[in-house]
């Protein structure tokens, strides 16, 4: 029906000049013109009534089909914005990205972001793959341009690791903040093979759970070397890796990362990124 309606106004529209001039000068072969005219209108209109439709010429095909993707929101922040997850492919093999789960430690935000401009065009990554990205984790602490919430606390801190200490920068209790609540929620579902949370700026690939293999195949592709750090009590890396045996790669990039164009990000990081998510297939070989 709404085809109808737009190939019915396409007539319309072809009739215009002629409707318009048809009081200002009706010579004879203008005359001849109008009702020329009005015969293609109603000739069309009989066509849309028998046929129901007219269908445009179709577009033409598009030279490069991006990878589809989906975004949806897992939870909202203390000050109520969302978290935003991007979800590419739907294999098996499954590796997540977090960015910026301490507010002023954004640089992985831009770098996911390449992240997906990069994947949208390469097909050939997918595979058996699924990829997800979270790229502001913090969105509050990212609008505030401060380490924690809008509360102050340590979202890196606030997760149920036996490491975990109670306090008002760790948040009186596991979990107290909406954010952390979403994330584990949202990990525990998922069940990644691997999660990549990006930090700044101890320039160095620290790992948590079974992930030494994969720390190793990360840093042979940028220039951070592997530094064990411990397991802070409450952090993400504690929880997944430790209790949920998930392997966890903290990468912390340099300080003033931030500073850097995407393009630049991309260079330097970029080929880290891919190889953490072509993983399984490098330890297959
Ligand atoms: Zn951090």
């Amino acid at each position: 029906m709404v085809q109808t309606m737009i190939a019915y106004s396409s007539l319309n529209r072809f009739n215009a000049l002629p409707m318009m001039n048809r009081h200002a000068d009706n010579t004879l072969p203008q005359r001849a013109i109008i009702r020329y005219h009005y015969r293609i209108r109603w000739l069309g209109l009989l066509a849309l009534f028998f046929t129901g439709c007219v269908r445009p010429d179709p577009l033409p095909p598009a030279i490069i089909t991006p990878v589809p993707r989906t975004e949806h929101i897992i939870g909202y922040s203390v000050q109520t914005r969302p978290i935003k997850v991007i979800t590419l492919g739907s294999g098996e093999d499954i590796t997540l990205f977090i960015a910026t789960i301490h507010g002023n430690e954004w640089a992985g935000t831009p770098l996911l972001n390449e992240l997906l401009r990069y994947l949208r065009g390469h097909n050939e990554m997918l595979g058996d793959r699924k990829i997800v990205l979270i790229p502001v984790a913090n969105p509050d602490g990212y609008m505030l341009s401060q380490r924690g919430n809008a509360h102050g606390v340590d979202l890196n801190r606030n997760f149920p690791a036996d490491n975990r200490i109670d306090s008002r920068r760790h948040g009186l209790q596991a979990l107290s903040e909406p954010e952390a609540q979403a994330l584990l929620a949202f990990i525990e579902q998922l069940q990644p093979d691997r999660i990549i949370s990006i930090h700044q700026p101890l320039a160095c690939i620290d790992y948590d759970g079974p992930a030494e293999a994969l720390a190793q195949c990360m840093t042979s592709a940028c220039d951070l070397p592997i530094r064990k750090l411990g397991a802070y009590p409450g952090s993400l890396g504690a929880y997944a890796g430790e209790e949920l045996n998930i392997p966890i790669i903290t990468m912390e990039l340099h300080r003033n990362d931030h500073t850097l164009s995407r393009d630049e990000l991309w260079r330097r990081y970029g080929p880290c990124l891919l190889a953490a998510i072509a993983f399984e297939e490098t330890l297959a070989k």
